[in-house]
């Protein structure tokens, strides 16, 4: 039997991309050919990995933005306008890609196609094909369990205010959520268009191959199993996905380049104490109100901590200004603060053993970088599916410290005070409770590196994977 051949189509976006590129890397360092399908923008996103890893290529699809209304300029996630229906426009120059991803498939005939959750047409091209689809959905099974339940219990319906805590029925632990933090698609106060691409995003789950995910049975096993019994779904956990960089180039350089460079990064860090660093980042994507800015710095002040801070704002009214920079601000913090505007090499830092602490928005791939560097988080959620995931690190492992952000919502993000940002960031580094977080990030990031090793969970879980791929393909 000749070499096994998988199909790897990500969101455009930097958190779909990022860990996709290094499951590719999976693939492809078990001998199993990896191809990469994005647009012509996407390109350099891949481009060093594809130039180092033989087994891995790209193929490229012209992105039909221009015909649906959209800039010229947007091919990612992060870039479309939020007027005129940027979104919906955005998913259906997507879905007009399928023509010529099946021509790609007819031209190269891979045997799997591991799709991103956003594309839910590709279940359907991957049947005329007669190959797997397998989900990618780039986030936790506890997020997947937790939007189960609330879509079909609908909790927040029995509540009489907004900010009333309502339990997740029927998880494996109480967690509570208010009606303000679940996003409003699940909440149901979207309009049609959007609810019909959701109900089809369910569907497709519903009929693919399987589930791949960025996770391991020891995060989260509770969730694993009841994503797989009781919403009764296939699915392989591969992760933590960052570990597989191994070397300084692929920690530094993922998504983009970062805006410091890696060494004076590094020779910062050098110089502080271990697990004295707090690491304030929000992801790809967050966009903060500037008095949201401006409070972060007051907090982040307040803490008495030093911090490495990423400013990636975009803004237009704020136009690179920074006028809500508290006077003074960087001046004061010279010696305590390292400021990145732009792109940071996160895994780079997290991974330093200065990190202390993680200001995190609780991305999903940030959560698990922060996990296998084993490094305590304050937690501020802002949308998606973060404010569960958030309670993956506070409730049930406890190795994070909220903020007490208290509403979901995707542009504007504001009314995190001062006080409350310096306080869990002093709990988290300096606390009597600190100590014991650290120690049981420790053991947390003990376990993932375990999962990844031979004989471990993701790689268990990853061999059943190909030979099932395998077995598959000797039946068709
Ligand atoms: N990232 C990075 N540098 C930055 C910001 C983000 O390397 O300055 C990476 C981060 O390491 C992670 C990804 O971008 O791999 C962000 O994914 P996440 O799921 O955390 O958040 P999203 O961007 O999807 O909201």
């Amino acid at each position: 039997m000749g070499q096994l051949h998988v199909f790897f189509f990500p969101m455009m976006a930097y958190g779909h991309m990022i860990p996709i590129l290094d499951m590719a890397k999976l693939f492809a360092s078990r001998g199993v050919k990896a191809t990469i399908i994005t647009t012509p923008a996407n390109q350099p996103v891949f481009s060093k990995a594809v130039d180092k890893y033989t087994q891995l290529e790209i193929r490229l699809l012209e992105f039909p933005g221009v015909e649906v209304g959209l800039p010229e300029s947007c091919q990612r996630h992060d870039q479309i306008p939020a007027a005129d229906n940027g979104l919906l426009r955005f998913f259906k120059a997507c879905a007009m890609l399928q023509p010529s991803l099946e021509d790609l498939l007819q031209e190269l005939r891979p045997n799997c196609l591991v799709a991103d959750m956003l594309f839910p047409w590709a279940t359907n091209v991957a049947a005329k094909f007669d190959i797997p689809r397998l989900i990618f959905h780039g986030t936790s099974y506890l997020a997947l369990c937790a939007v189960n339940s609330l879509r079909i219990h609908k909790p927040f319906n029995n509540v009489t205010s907004d900010l009333e805590l309502f339990n997740i029925p029927n998880l494996p632990h109480e967690l509570k959520l208010t009606k303000l933090q679940v996003s409003p698609f699940e909440r149901g106060e979207v309009e049609n268009p959007k609810l019909e691409f959701m109900r089809g995003l369910r569907e497709s789950e519903e009929t693919s191959y399987g589930a791949i995910f960025n996770s391991f049975y020891e995060l989260e096993p509770d969730y694993a199993e009841h994503y797989k019994n009781v919403l009764g779904i296939r699915a392989w956990s591969v992760g933590p996905l960052s570990l597989y960089n191994r070397d300084l180039e692929d920690k530094a350089q993922r998504g983009k380049k970062s805006a410091i460079d890696e060494n004076e990064c590094l020779e910062w860090l050098d110089s502080k104490n271990p697990h004295s660093v707090v690491y304030m980042c929000f992801g790809s994507f967050a966009n903060f109100a500037p008095s949201q800015l401006h409070e972060m710095a007051m907090g982040i002040e307040a803490s008495g901590m030093d911090f490495v801070w990423v400013i990636r704002n975009k803004r237009e009214e704020d136009n690179g200004s920074e006028k809500w920079m508290p006077k003074g601000f960087e001046e004061r913090t010279k010696r305590k603060g390292l400021i990145i505007r732009g792109w940071a090499p996160q895994v780079l830092i997290l991974d330093h053993e200065a990190a202390g602490a993680f200001v995190t928005h609780c991305g999903w791939n940030s959560i698990l970088e922060a996990v296998c560097a084993g490094v305590p988080m304050v937690t501020w959620p802002l949308f998606a599916e973060q404010f569960v995931n958030e309670k993956l690190m506070t409730d049930i492992l406890q190795t994070g410290i909220g903020v007490g952000s208290k509403e979901w919502k995707i542009l504007d993000n504001d009314g995190v005070k001062k006080e409350a940002i310096a306080e869990a960031i002093k709990k988290v580094m300096i606390s009597e409770e600190s100590e014991e977080m650290r120690s049981r990030a420790k053991t947390m990031k003990d376990k993932a590196k375990k999962a990844i090793e031979e004989g471990g969970s993701s790689y268990l879980d990853f061999n059943s994977l190909l030979d099932e791929l395998r077995a598959y393909r000797a039946k068709h």
